[in-house]
């Protein structure tokens, strides 16, 4: 696997795996701190409205406190004041002081006076029906407030349900103005919780409601405040009132779920921003990767191919940057130094090697080997250029004689004496001069006829003659001599370089056989 898909697969599980688990910790663990700021926020706003009506049904409650702690009102149940109806009770006290019925019970407990505010016709009305209804819901509280008929301070609020219409109601006393007894009686003042009063409340508290009467005991041990999920949009916040532990209404709030829909955007905001930095990350890691390491990797791994190929190390890699690639680049351009030199020490090993193994060891000439390669180049070299090639055989004369009565070191003396003659006679470049084997040499001669090979024959004769190393043994002459056998031939596919040489050699051959140390031609 390349390392760039090593990378992306490191890289990109890593990716989804950050999406993943902040997509859960902020499902898991911040949607609800905002879901539960939203209740909170709910019950907050609810318990304003029912702070709102506390407010309402206290008001209520202060006012019949006042009228029923009234020295007006104190001789009006006894039957002193008789303008107190005419100067207190008119339809102006119920619509300023905003209640709906008003009831004036005597030291009797008998009903002494009541009014009832109609509100669509603005005037009083006088209905027993009515009243009795009311005496009849609040018996129990009445009851009570008949035993406690001389007590200043006992004083009932709180809602009933009328007709199926809520109502807060208050009972007061009858009381001096200094607040002192004995009681002559009690006030019962109440208001409908309407429509209007909603709309009231709705517009001071800013929050929507909606009273619901209960008949019956159906909601029964509901006392807690109840938060509902309506639907995505809308949270329902809702508690039952109870009047002598019977609920006789239901207050439900509804409040948008702004927060929560809020907290949504967020955490889709935040991990919309969090895959977008990461894809960006992910995206800026990979070109910083492809730039500072892939592509200076495979830069490399192309000079280090390239060279491996062509197996030219005298070349070096380019890359010359100052961190950990540039640093391999350094180190491979100092492998490569230490193997250019190795090839170039191998090479003149080899050379020497070359040169050795073509050389023969006592002479210093060029040996057989050599003349063998060297030859062949030559006869190609000719057959191109269409020019004649002569090969000179030399054979020293009686040699094993030579041997055997002077002894080999002096024999091998005397063939380098002869070598060096050979050697030193041949003058163009082209010629050479090899050990054919024993005391036998073989001279080349490219370009040159068969009467300049005789002239050199006869030179060399003549110098080893000259040379004058004596022989006691040879039959020829006093001295060490030499034969030669010379042939020469214009290559061509009629001919070869083999027959060239057993000419040759037959030439020599026929040079023993006519007496030694001379030549001949075949
Ligand atoms: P011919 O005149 O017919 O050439 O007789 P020859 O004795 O020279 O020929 P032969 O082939 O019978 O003997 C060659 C001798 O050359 C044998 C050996 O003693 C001698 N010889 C060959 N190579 C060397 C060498 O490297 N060193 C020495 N000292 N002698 C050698
Ligand atoms: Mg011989
Ligand atoms: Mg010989």
């Amino acid at each position: 696997m390349s390392l760039s898909k090593k990378i992306l697969c490191i890289l990109l599980p890593v990716l989804i795996a950050m999406v993943v688990v902040s997509f859960f910790a902020l499902w898991r663990y911040v949607l609800p701190v905002f879901v539960q700021l939203e209740r909170e926020d709910a019950i907050t706003n609810f318990e304003r409205v029912a702070a709102r009506f506390q407010e309402d049904i206290e008001d209520l409650d202060l006012q019949n406190k006042d009228w029923g702690a009234w020295d007006a009102t104190y001789s009006f149940i006894q039957g002193e004041n008789p303008d107190y109806i005419a100067g207190n009770l008119g339809v102006n006290s119920f619509r300023n002081g905003q209640f709906d019925f008003l009831f004036y019970f005597d030291e009797a407990q008998h009903l002494y006076w009541h009014g009832i505010y109609d509100q669509n016709e603005d005037m009083l009305v006088y209905d027993a029906a009515f009243v009795q209804e009311v005496v009849d819901r609040l018996e129990h509280k009445l009851g009570e407030q008949r035993l406690n008929l001389f007590s200043r301070d006992t004083h009932y609020m709180g809602f009933v349900l009328l007709e199926g219409k809520p109502i807060v109601y208050s009972i007061r006393p009858i009381l001096t103005s200094r607040e002192e007894g004995p009681s002559k009686g009690f006030l019962l003042r109440g208001r409908y919780i309407d429509t209007n009063l909603i709309a009231d409340f709705i517009r001071q508290t800013h929050v929507r409601f909606e009273i619901k009467p209960v008949e019956g005991s159906l909601a029964t041990g509901h006392t807690e405040l109840m938060v509902k999920e309506l639907n995505e949009d809308t949270l329902v916040v809702s508690r039952y009132v109870y009047s002598y532990g019977v609920p006789i209404m239901l207050v439900e709030s509804y409040f948008p779920r702004n927060i929560s829909l809020q907290g949504k955007v967020a955490i889709q905001t935040a991990l919309f921003t969090s895959i977008l930095l990461g894809s960006l990350m992910l995206v800026a890691l990979w070109f910083t990767l492809r730039k500072i390491v892939l592509e200076p990797v495979s830069r490399l791994t192309d000079n280090a191919s390239a060279i491996t190929e062509t197996k030219d190390y005298k070349q070096r890699t380019e890359i010359m940057s100052s961190d950990e690639i540039g640093e391999l680049s350094r180190q491979l351009n100092n492998m490569l130094d230490v193997i250019e030199n190795r090839e170039a020490s191998l090479e003149h090993v080899l050379d020497k090697l070359k040169t050795l193994s073509m050389t023969d060891s006592l002479t210093q000439i060029p040996n057989r080997l050599k003349f063998d390669s060297v030859s062949e180049l030559e006869w190609r070299r000719m057959l191109r250029e269409n020019q004649p090639l002569s090969i000179i055989m030399c054979d020293a004369d009686y040699f094993k004689q030579y041997n055997d009565h002077y002894g080999h070191v002096e024999g091998d003396e005397c063939l380098v004496a002869i070598a060096k003659v050979l050697y030193e006679s041949v003058a163009r470049p082209a010629d050479l001069v090899a050990r054919y084997g024993g005391e036998e040499f073989v001279i080349l001669l490219p370009s040159t006829d068969v009467e300049g090979a005789r002239y050199l024959a006869q030179t060399i004769l003549e110098k080893i003659s000259s040379l004058q190393i004596p022989h006691e043994k040879s039959q020829v002459s006093p001295h060490v001599t030499v034969s030669a056998g010379i042939a020469s031939a214009v290559p061509s596919s009629e001919n070869s370089l083999r027959q060239l040489i057993l000419d040759a050699d037959k030439a020599l051959y026929q040079a023993k056989k006519n007496g030694r140390n001379t030549l001949a031609t075949n």
